[in-house]
């Protein structure tokens, strides 16, 4: 797994500033229609574009921040806390960017980092499912500059909504298991096969695509035919790992303080006690704040260990999605269990964040996997069978 250092480029006290205006006139506001109807953030994604913010992980010889993944983890952690399908639709969108940053074109990496350009993943599929290592979907060669991708992806973030899709395929003519492809929205052939009605991030769009013979040209493939999932492990992959951590930590934060917030102002009229002077209902709080305070510790010490190019980044980085995703899972179904019949209703968006916060364990890769992978390298195993064989 290559070292990601950061590179601070980014003013970090500005991009925080402009994150929170956006949050506060915008994101915030339009969070509770954005789970109601499920309508795709459009108005919140287009200020974080305007703010430079889609652009933070973008070099800045593209015209980017040039920030670097601990920014990025913030702003997808304070989304996270506030708009959980925005966190996700930005957090896919900066996993994505990584790899055209590594291996795309100019045009489209300046396009992102000047915040008109939104990219996504499309790796899971109707066949492999969660196996995101392992896709069936083809390329085949279409004259001698053209290759046609024929695919059922089953989800995608920002499906029909995302101008651009890092795309993956089983290799055009090389050996290995997957090549990636950049592919711009509106290729014929490319056509979002349903619609999105999950039980939370309910305005991420996350929808299954297919594509019947699009025709992408060769010069679109990312990296080499063949080295996909080498660039997915080592330049997606710790994106993704890190920030959906970050994700998961930000609804936990959301969740702990919204719970204190409602014990501290909710009485017992009959005692004339704040729910927060009941002994058991404290203690349970004080496992909502420790879960949270762990999983933040073990993201700084993630972040630490890639900044550093410590010897168990690679560890550190297949772990914190899992104890990230886990605690937030946790702390969710504490909070609503804390704050009872308030949170079961609407009324705390507490019950909002606690559909949002069963996502990450189930987004490739899985919990599950992750478990595997840990294992496999805590053995000295290779991540994948086959492998230096
Ligand atoms: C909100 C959301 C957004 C998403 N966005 C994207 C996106 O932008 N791009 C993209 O490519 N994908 C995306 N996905 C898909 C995601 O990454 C997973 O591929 C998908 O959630 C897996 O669902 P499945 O039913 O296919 O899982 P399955 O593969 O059927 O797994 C079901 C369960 O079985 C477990 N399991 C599977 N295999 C094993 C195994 N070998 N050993 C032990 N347990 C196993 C899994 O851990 C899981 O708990 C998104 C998913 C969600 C929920």
């Amino acid at each position: 797994m290559t070292t990601l250092s950061p590179t601070g480029v980014a003013d970090d006290a500005d991009d925080a500033a402009a994150l929170e205006s956006v949050i506060d006139t915008i994101i915030g506001p339009q969070a509770g229609e954005v789970d109601s109807t499920g309508a795709y953030p459009r108005a919140g994604l287009q200020a974080l574009g305007r703010a430079g913010l889609l652009g933070l992980v973008s070099a800045t010889e593209a015209g980017g921040r040039g920030g670097d993944l601990a920014a990025a983890a913030h702003v997808v952690e304070r989304l996270a806390g506030v708009c959980g399908s925005t966190a996700m639709v930005v957090l896919m969108h900066y996993a994505a960017t990584a790899l055209i940053e590594a291996h795309g074109p100019k045009d489209v990496r300046e396009a992102i980092a000047a915040g008109e350009h939104v990219t996504t993943l499309a790796f899971s599929e109707v066949g492999s499912r969660s196996h995101f290592w392992a896709p069936l979907s083809t390329a085949t060669a279409d004259g001698g500059a053209a290759a046609r991708l024929d695919a059922r992806k089953s989800w995608v973030t920002s499906a029909g909504e995302a101008d651009s899709y890092v795309w993956s395929s089983r290799p055009l003519a090389a050996a290995g298991t997957m090549t990636l492809w950049l592919v711009p929205a509106g290729t014929a052939g490319l056509h979002v096969a349903g619609a999105f009605d999950g039980l939370g991030l309910r305005g991420n769009g996350s929808r299954p695509m297919t594509a019947d013979g699009a025709r992408v040209p060769l010069s679109a493939v990312l990296g080499d035919d063949g080295a996909g999932l080498e660039s997915a492990m080592t330049t997606a992959l710790p994106y993704f790992l890190v920030l959906s951590a970050a994700f998961s930590l930000g609804l936990m934060e959301a969740l702990t303080v919204e719970a204190g917030a409602h014990l501290s102002r909710t009485r017992l009229a009959h005692l004339g006690q704040t729910l927060a002077e009941q002994p058991v209902q404290r203690a349970a709080y004080a496992r909502l704040r420790i879960r949270t305070d762990q999983v933040r510790a073990f993201l700084g010490d993630t972040l630490a260990a890639l900044g550093a190019g410590r010897q168990d980044e690679m560890l550190r980085v297949l772990e914190v999605k899992a104890v990230a995703a886990e605690g937030a899972a946790e702390v969710a179904d504490g909070a609503m269990r804390l704050c009872g019949g308030s949170a079961f209703r609407k009324e705390l968006g507490v019950e909002r964040r606690f559909r949002d916060a069963l996502a990450a364990r189930v987004m490739a890769p899985t919990t599950d996997a992750l478990h595997d992978f840990i294992g496999r390298v805590s053995c000295g195993l290779p991540l994948f069978d086959g492998e230096g064989t």
